[in-house]
């Protein structure tokens, strides 16, 4: 399929299918750029109803919005925002492309499957987190929106005010809001809490982050911890060692029980999320209190997080939602359309479709080609699920073989995280706090 040109080469946008997911893989103004070029685009109908498209929108940016899903699935590149189930999977035609957030290495079984039929597959949420490709970063885009939301969330559970209010009835104190992790999500978690009023004050094991915490208009909390080992030569996050995690906790421990509102999106690419809070110290907390643990997903910042849930202990309520962004699916949409579009730019020269596979962002994006698995951590993957399993190994897996530890499309970074300057830029609110 590769080289094909622009008169043959068609794209197909599927209606969303997994429980609850609103977004849309492509918006009318990111498909009338490719028809713009010559490229066919089919549309399933209704796909981007729920993010406020619809099938006239999409006809009139030069798509044929077709009712079948088959017709929609034999394009030669399918585009979607979720990994296709199983019947989605087996509609993929042999040879053909797929782009979407994959999550490979918590899908060993289906990489297999589309490797073996010759499908080439392109994984969203493994691009590199580099300054480069940051137009196609949807785990920056995401976060975003779940940075955002988790603040919202938070405020409508709170029995409380977030802002500071003088009024004939007395006077209201703001809330105070502790946010733990300062990348993508947490610093449009502190602007959000900021901008709503409250008083804010945030913790990162990256001491670079300082300077935008506190531009943001929060207090940066530090703790006397050793960090000189806290991020990688590329200002990617790296495991603190036990003692360092310790003494956080401890810190945190206090500071989390004067707050009114607790965030977390501490996240170590590849890695379990950092066990931050306690038990104890959420019975520290006030009742009526929200905390909003963003690394739900993989395993949770909080003791007592469960995923997909909230969960109530002493008053307290802790919020472990997952895929925030489909509960704002226009502009979530909106972001992951644009970065889909700007990996298109990549892959599509000339109406044909022609990746280089030589390029780093294709190279770290693409999963299976030419009927193998080659994506480097994938193929590792796969190579511990096929090794015997180890006898008596004290906690089984390791936690980055866990199936639900590999970060979501939607969530932590797989591969690697841009340094600060990246964060802060992918958080859109660069001098935004007044
Ligand atoms: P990110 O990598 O940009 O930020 C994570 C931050 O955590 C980094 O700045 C890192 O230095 C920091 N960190 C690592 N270990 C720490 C520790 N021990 N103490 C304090 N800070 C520590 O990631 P992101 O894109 O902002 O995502 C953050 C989290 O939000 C991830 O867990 C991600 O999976 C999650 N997320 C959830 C949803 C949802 O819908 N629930 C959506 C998007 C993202």
């Amino acid at each position: 399929m590769e080289g094909q040109t622009a008169s043959t080469l068609t794209v197909g946008v599927p209606r969303e299918t997994a429980p609850g997911e609103r977004r849309v893989a492509m918006t009318p103004d990111t498909v009338k750029r490719l028809t713009a070029s010559g490229v066919v685009v089919k549309v399933e109908s209704g796909a981007g109803l729920a993010s406020g498209h619809s099938d006239d929108a999409y006809v009139a940016a030069g798509a044929t919005v077709v009712p079948d899903t088959d017709q929609v699935y034999d394009a030669q590149v399918v585009i979607k925002v979720q990994k296709p189930n199983q019947d989605e999977a087996a509609r993929l035609r042999r040879g053909s492309t797929l782009i979407a957030l994959l999550q490979p290495m918590s899908n060993i079984d289906l990489m297999r499957d589309l490797a073996e039929r010759d499908i080439t597959t392109f994984s969203m949420d493994a691009i590199p987190r580099t300054t480069r490709a940051q137009s196609m970063d949807v785990l920056s885009s995401q976060a975003t929106v779940a940075g955002y939301k988790a603040v919202l969330m938070a405020a409508d559970t709170l029995p409380r005010f977030f802002p500071m209010l003088t009024t004939a009835a007395g006077s209201i104190v703001p809330a105070k809001v502790l946010v733990v992790g300062a990348g993508v999500a947490g610093l449009q978690a502190i602007a959000t809490a900021r901008r709503l009023g409250a008083v804010v004050e945030a913790y990162d094991t990256r001491p670079v982050v300082k300077e935008q915490v506190e531009s943001l208009g929060a207090k940066f909390v530090d703790i006397p911890v050793d960090t000189s080992d806290a991020q990688t030569a590329g200002g990617y996050a790296k495991e603190v060692s036990t003692e360092t995690l310790r003494k956080q906790q401890e810190v945190l421990a206090d500071r989390a029980a004067r707050s009114d509102v607790v965030i977390t999106t501490a996240a170590v690419p590849g890695r379990p999320a950092p066990r931050l809070i306690s038990r104890e110290t959420v019975e520290r907390m006030r009742p009526g209190s929200v905390i909003v643990d963003l690394a739900a997903e993989t395993g949770g910042n909080v003791e007592l997080t469960r995923a997909g849930e909230n969960v109530e202990h002493n008053g307290v309520t802790i919020m472990g939602q997952l895929n925030l962004p489909s509960t704002m699916p226009v502009h979530a949409s909106q972001m992951y359309a644009k970065n889909i579009q700007n990996l298109l730019d990549l892959l599509i020269k000339g109406g044909a479709f022609a990746p280089d596979y030589e390029d780093e962002i294709v190279k770290g994006t693409v999963i299976t080609r030419n009927g193998e698995i080659v994506h480097e951590m994938t193929r590792q993957r796969l190579a511990e699920s096929s090794a015997p399993a180890a006898p008596n190994t004290e906690g089984g897996q390791s936690p980055i073989s866990a199936p639900n530890r590999e970060p979501s499309g939607t969530s932590t970074p797989v591969l690697t995280q841009d340094g600060a300057t990246q964060s802060a830029e992918a958080a859109g609110i660069r001098n935004s706090q007044s």
